[in-house]
């Protein structure tokens, strides 16, 4: 037997270490014949359980137009693309080549943009080219704490921190979940930081952009919106509208609330960043690029832009039923202290302190075929474990759950999560009413009601 332990890895968790070498001696004793169907099946059983099976309350994903995903199976994907359309290196590209200028052309529709840049592989990548174009390794940059969800690819871990970027908080102000103005122009003064990030990973109410702006022109820096979450609640009207509230540059992952491949964008309306990031992409950092995702990206454009501000509404509406059943079923729904509403986003928050944390009732949950994730709040911390939950309504939503529904979903959770927290808190570990064993029927049972996919174009 394989040894369990990551003694050969040290860095990779110890139940990742145990997984992998279970798994590559698994493969190692098979056919050729056998791996060829082992790797059919579980792409199948994959798309069964996430697909079909869950109510994916996932904040992170979405499930994507199928006539999008069917083109990124097309050899145009695997095929080389070198260079600017209308000046290709690689011959033979008179029409893929058209697809690429037709992609800008619907994103600067969609987001009422002069510039856009598509030809980068993922939302991190995206802000990795935002930082080569506004920063110099050894600069500063600010940008949102963990509490306040910032991202990795904000941080010292991530892009910016591997770019040699100096990393500072922006100071939050957690009563309303919004950027704490006077003590970020208190910092910013300090500081001379050479860009303000704006957004992370959950953004339960706008944010002041217009303030962060007369701080940024203070102090010389550029504003950059991460619309990773909220690309799709943006394209649709819906949320607030960073280009116009006076952001330099906004980057987006493209698969979360925006519905479409997964990849990566960034738009501004600055011709000087615009040029750096072209140059950034090519021939900077993108030599070959997949033309299928392209592809795929503009039936995802089309689809916000016939159905994004219905799709966006519907998702908020979502959202504010959910927590409200939530909190009626007794579960602890975050609102700060001074709002008024839980969200008037795609998302909602959970205090996961009552359940062990975040990622315990994640974990708890599961076998419920019910999937969330843990997230970080302003809340005391839990000691191995996050403080908080974050759910996203923008795949139900798309398979049609209704504000009606929510309720239905709210006691799932609430069957599985409350119960007898007061021993949860004492014991360290979950013990919610229900075995989630016993939910995940009644689960499978709802989702299976919702078989369609909405605000996606057919033709
Ligand atoms: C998800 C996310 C990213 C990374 O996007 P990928 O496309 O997964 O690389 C970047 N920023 C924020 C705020 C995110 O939530």
């Amino acid at each position: 037997m394989p040894d369990s332990s990551n003694a050969t890895s040290p860095w990779i968790p110890a139940g990742a270490a145990s997984f992998i070498e279970r798994h590559a001696a698994r493969f190692d004793g098979m056919t050729l014949d056998a791996l060829d169907a082992e790797a059919h099946r579980l792409i199948a059983a994959h798309e069964q359980l996430v697909d079909h099976d869950c109510i994916n309350l996932y904040a992170g994903t979405n499930i994507p137009n199928p006539r999008g995903s069917a083109l990124l199976a097309s050899t145009i994907g695997s095929r080389p693309n070198l260079g600017h359309p209308g000046a290709k290196y690689n011959k033979g590209m008179q029409h893929a080549e058209q697809l690429e200028v037709m992609l800008s052309t619907l994103l600067k529709r969609l987001f009422k943009a002069c510039f856009v840049e598509h030809r980068v592989g993922s939302g991190s990548l995206a802000n990795l080219y935002a930082y080569m174009a506004t920063c110099r390794p050894g600069d500063a940059i600010m940008a949102f704490p963990d509490a306040a969800a910032g991202h990795p690819t904000h941080h010292a871990i991530g892009a910016a921190g591997l770019y040699g970027l100096k990393v500072h908080d922006v100071p939050f102000d957690i009563a309303r979940m919004d950027v704490d103005v006077d003590a970020l122009r208190d910092a910013a003064r300090r500081i001379r930081p050479k860009l303000i990030i704006v957004a992370g990973s959950m953004c339960l109410f706008p944010y002041n952009l217009a303030a962060v702006r007369a701080v940024a022109d203070e102090v010389g820096a550029y504003v950059l919106y991460d619309s990773a979450h909220m690309g799709g609640l943006i394209a649709g009207g819906e949320f607030q509208q960073p280009l116009i509230e006076g952001v330099d540059l906004m980057t987006g992952s493209t698969y979360k609330s925006f519905g479409g491949p997964p990849s990566g964008m960034i738009l501004t309306n600055a011709p000087e960043l615009a040029e750096r990031l072209d140059r950034i992409a090519f021939p900077g950092l993108t030599a070959n690029f997949d033309l299928g995702r392209t592809a795929a990206m503009i039936i995802a454009v089309l689809d916000l832009l016939e159905f994004g501000p219905a799709y966006a509404q519907a998702c908020i509406a979502n959202a504010q039923a959910l927590a409200a059943g939530l909190d009626a079923a007794g579960v602890a729904v975050f609102k700060p202290g001074q709002r008024d509403q839980f969200t008037m986003s795609q998302h909602v928050a959970l205090n996961a302190i009552p359940y062990g944390g975040g990622n315990a009732a994640s974990a708890r949950i599961e076998p419920a075929n019910i999937l969330f994730t843990s997230i970080g709040l302003p809340l005391p911390e839990v000691p191995g474990d996050a403080n908080g939950i974050r759910i996203g309504t923008q795949e139900i939503t798309r398979w049609g759950f209704a504000p009606t529904d929510m309720v239905k979903i709210a006691e799932l959770i609430a069957r599985v999560l409350v119960g007898n927290e007061a021993a949860e808190l004492i014991a360290r570990v979950l013990v919610g009413n229900e075995a989630p064993e016993n939910v995940k029927g009644d689960a499978i049972a709802l989702r299976r009601l919702f078989q369609n996919l909405h605000y996606i174009r057919r033709v």
